[in-house]
């Protein structure tokens, strides 16, 4: 039978049925966009989130249902703070890209706590001190995955999985629990933390739901688009080029030596935990990639859509000596550098709008090649396979500039997104729609397979990458 899942996402709620065939059907989408009440600032209406998950989810079982279990995909570390005997927020949720608690992680690195401020961590701290500064109420945390079970099952389990769990920068990954030294350090009432649960496994039913089906899959969005194109083995990477780009993969065995952030700028994830037992991976950031593309159209107007960045790169072979360096957003892995900036090295008099197209979607793929290398590098193995979903994947320019970039086939998803087949993949493995993890590698049919080319000048990009660094010099000194 067949598996309702909501994806939670940043900028909308999805919700579809997968087929036992792995089929993604009668989905329905809602746009749900967070407001920027001040610079740094993203919230979102956590009352509105759940409402709007409960009807597309109501929607997508009207015309597909009844299914067997539920799954869940979600932003991660967005938090959400509420009131146990109410249901109400105190306040809006606050977003991953919340920077408002900046300061406050500045604060406890002095003293020795390294938290990042797109953690949940700082974030549940600010809303306590806010609206219970003598931690006297009754009150629940929860990342969004938390939240909408919460909803789902009429605010009877208080849940949340590893893979969410894992990046709130609260978990004891070793102990698989809570870490008590952490909560105590910043105020927080361990009463107020979700039970984790696997990922894979009932977590509770959505009687809020017609039939109340088990909730059975529940992963944060990059851990779900790595199950869902099927990239459950060592040596599989799959990157998801959507506004910013991700690389995840899994680990051949355990959790990685270092704690936080490796030698190559990626950090350790849960990918996914059945059983009690946790399977570690590693994940590559890159802070922008398909904005880059946003910016060709939407400020400098030299492409009109965003496909549109395709044939217009492809009017020139080559871009004649113009490198991009995508960083909009300072640099992520493999070199945590905030102040980096943008830049367009090479520009002659010849040099026009289709060189410079071709520069991005070239400059993004070779982040791409980047990141790959990163997760060699810390995972101490090669990744000879490389997936990709996400709107840049849709790209022919792009596919074929990240394999000669990278000289390795690239993959493409058949679906954009692949979080909602990942979800349901962990929600079927717990009631047997697949066996085991085997057959959800095999459910792996990329659209297209793209071998890789002349190889890119990766010597002259490492050049044009070092030119970036440090524009912002106080920005560079920042490091979570
Ligand atoms: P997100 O999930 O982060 O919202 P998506 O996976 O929907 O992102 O991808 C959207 C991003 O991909 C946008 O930044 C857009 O500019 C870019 N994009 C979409 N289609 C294409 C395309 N055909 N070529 C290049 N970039 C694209």
């Amino acid at each position: 039978m067949s598996i309702l899942v909501i994806d939670v996402g940043t900028s909308g709620l999805r919700a579809a049925v997968v087929t036992p065939d792995a089929k993604v059907t009668h989905e329905h989408y809602r746009e749900i966009l967070p407001s920027t009440p001040d610079a740094g600032l993203v919230e979102f209406d956590a009352l509105v989130m759940a409402d709007v998950a409960l009807e597309v989810a109501r929607r997508a079982l009207a015309d597909g249902g009844p299914v067997e279990a539920v799954g869940i995909a979600n932003q991660r570390a967005s938090t959400i703070v509420w009131d146990r005997a109410t249901g109400q927020p105190v306040a809006p949720g606050l977003g991953w890209q919340d920077l408002r608690t900046v300061g406050d992680c500045l604060v406890l690195q002095a003293e020795g706590l390294r938290l990042a401020p797109n953690m949940s961590a700082t974030k549940i701290k600010h809303l306590l001190d806010l609206h219970d500064p003598e931690r006297s109420r009754d009150l629940c945390f929860g990342t969004v995955d938390s939240w909408i079970i919460w909803h789902l099952t009429g605010g009877q389990v208080h849940v949340t999985d590893l893979t969410n769990a894992g990046v709130t920068g609260l978990v004891d990954l070793a102990g698989h629990g809570w870490d008590t030294e952490v909560l105590d350090q910043l105020r927080i009432p361990a009463a107020m933390m979700p039970t984790i649960v696997d990922s894979t496994g009932e977590a509770g039913r959505a009687s809020a739901l017609d039939g109340a089906p088990p909730i059975t899959g529940i992963a944060g969005d990059q851990q779900a688009s790595l199950i869902g194109q099927g990239a459950v083995r060592p040596g599989v990477a799959k990157i998801t080029f959507g506004t910013g780009g991700m690389l995840d993969v899994v680990l051949e065995s355990g959790r990685p030596s270092f704690h936080s952030r490796g030698g190559g700028g990626t950090f350790p994830i849960v990918a996914w935990s059945q059983g009690g037992e946790a399977v570690w991976g590693l994940e590559a950031i890159m802070l922008s990639a398909g904005s880059n593309v946003e910016w060709l159209r939407d400020d400098l107007g030299i492409i009109e859509t965003a496909e549109a960045s395709h044939d217009i790169a492809q009017r020139c072979a080559s871009t004649d000596g113009v490198v991009y360096v995508p960083a909009l957003l300072g640099l992520g892995t493999p070199n945590w550098d905030y102040g980096a900036r943008g830049a367009l090295f090479g520009i002659t008099r010849g040099t026009d709008a289709a060189h410079v197209v071709r520069a991005v979607l070239e400059g993004v793929a070779n982040r791409g090649a980047d990141l790959v290398a990163a997760a060699e590098t810390d995972s101490g193995r090669p990744i000879p396979e490389l997936r990709i979903d996400g709107g840049m994947s849709r790209n022919p320019t792009f596919v074929q500039a990240l394999a000669d970039a990278a000289q390795r086939p690239v993959e493409v998803s058949p679906v954009v997104e692949a979080t909602t087949l990942g979800a349901a993949f962990l929600a079927g493995l717990a009631i047997g729609t697949w066996a085991g993890f085997d057959d959800i590698a095999a459910t792996w049919q990329p659209t297209t397979s793209v071998d890789p080319g002349a190889p890119t000048d990766r010597e002259r990009w490492a050049r044009a990458v070092e030119r970036s660094a440090a524009w912002f010099p106080e920005l560079s000194g920042l490091d979570f």
